[in-house]
């Protein structure tokens, strides 16, 4: 069993659209690699750093995390070794060596939130102006249903 602990530039787009390590900032390792039958079982955590905007009101959002990483590499399986079902799917041991970065790469974007939020008590912009409901959780728009509006259209080319 070996440990590798190491901290490594995170590398480019490692996040979804919203949210992401910023490309070079470090990511702190810290996993076990273990033989065992068939591959290596990579376990361990990763810290790092994520940067990205509030889906609702597009302000800086940045938090440390976490993500788990637990992996097998299989070893290449030997050509004999039947139909190569779940290949898609695994990450495999090539040339005695592993590339973390693809399972480290799924195991934070499986972590990091679809819509983050600056917080739980965002309210985010106005839909019709972009206003910041923040400044003022009153602020809304008089609305005009349409067919009132066409009426009231009526009423005034009556008074002419
Ligand atoms: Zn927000
Ligand atoms: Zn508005």
């Amino acid at each position: 069993m070996e440990t590798l602990i190491e901290v490594v530039p995170a590398p480019k787009d490692f996040g979804n659209a919203l949210i992401g390590a910023e490309e070079g900032s470090d990511i702190d390792l810290n996993v076990r690699l273990e033989s065992v039958s068939d591959g290596i079982l990579v376990s361990g955590t990763a810290d790092l750093t994520v940067s990205g905007e509030c889906s609702l009101c597009l302000d800086p959002v940045e938090f440390d995390l976490t993500a788990d990483v637990q992996e097998l590499f299989v070893f290449e399986s030997a050509p004999a070794g039947g139909p190569e079902d779940e290949a898609d799917e695994q990450y495999a041991v090539e040339n005695d060596d592993i590339d973390l970065e693809p399972a480290l790469r799924d195991a934070v974007i499986l972590q990091l939130p679809f819509q983050p939020v600056c917080s739980d008590s965002c309210l985010g912009l106005c839909s019709q102006c972009g206003f910041r409901l923040e400044e003022d959780p009153e602020h809304h728009h008089e609305v005009i249903d349409p067919r009132w509006s066409a009426l009231s259209a009526l009423l005034d080319a009556d008074k002419q």
